[in-house]
């Protein structure tokens, strides 16, 4: 089983894929915890690079390719090998992330992105994805500062990228749960867990 969790800076990504793992983990699931960018070796390199890059205005292209490079090999050397032998996987950001960044928040096509992200996953599509929807205000108020983008991007970027987010999750609704990340943590942790209940393998 593999849960995506997806949204914009200072929604509650983390914590709330933190919170699912711990919950998963108490009912004796093999869970494995993971993120993007940077959960494997090269690809902490790569992170390093994106953060970086970010405030140095690197092209487009170029960072929506080390986004994929980074997502390939998370894929190839964490992802698959773990839903291979049965556990369930949750990661913080996914091919969404490249969409809504790269591709609304960077304007490249997401339909070109979509593409380029297809071939570095292997078509590996999460069974479930979490999007926590949280206005852009409200999530750079709560990081006060410490997200990698703040500083970079202007708020018409977050809101395009909250945009894309809300529409791909619109377009497959069998596949998304989108919960309003202005609630309560407890309350949106517990819609998450309804949901994933309904998923889980016995
Ligand atoms: O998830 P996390 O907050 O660690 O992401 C680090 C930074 O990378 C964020 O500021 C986010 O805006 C950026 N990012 C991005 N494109 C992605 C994934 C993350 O610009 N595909
Ligand atoms: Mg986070």
């Amino acid at each position: 089983l593999f849960i995506a969790f997806e949204g914009g800076e200072g929604s509650g990504k983390t914590t709330q894929s933190r919170l699912i793992a711990i919950w998963l983990r108490d009912q004796g699931y093999d869970v494995v915890q993971t993120r993007e960018p940077g959960s494997t070796k090269v690809g902490m390199r790569l992170r390093a690079i994106l953060l970086d890059a970010a405030e140095r205005g690197l092209s487009a292209r170029a960072e929506a390719l080390l986004y994929a490079a980074d997502r390939a090999e998370h894929v190839e050397k964490v992802i698959r090998p773990a839903l291979q032998r049965g556990a369930v996987v949750v990661t913080d950001r996914y091919v969404d992330s490249s969409l809504a960044y790269q591709g609304a928040g960077r304007a490249l096509e997401p339909a070109d992105v979509s593409k380029v992200n297809a071939w570095a996953t292997g078509g590996l599509v999460p069974h479930l994805t979490v999007l926590i929807d949280t206005p852009p205000e409200v999530g750079l108020t709560r990081l006060g500062g410490a997200a990698d983008r703040i500083e970079s991007e202007p708020l018409e970027f977050h809101e395009r990228v909250r945009k894309e987010f809300r529409k791909l999750a619109a377009a497959a609704p069998e596949r998304y749960l989108v919960v309003d990340g202005t609630l309560a943590p407890e309350e949106i942790t517990r819609d998450i867990q309804d949901r994933t209940r309904e998923i889980l393998p016995d």
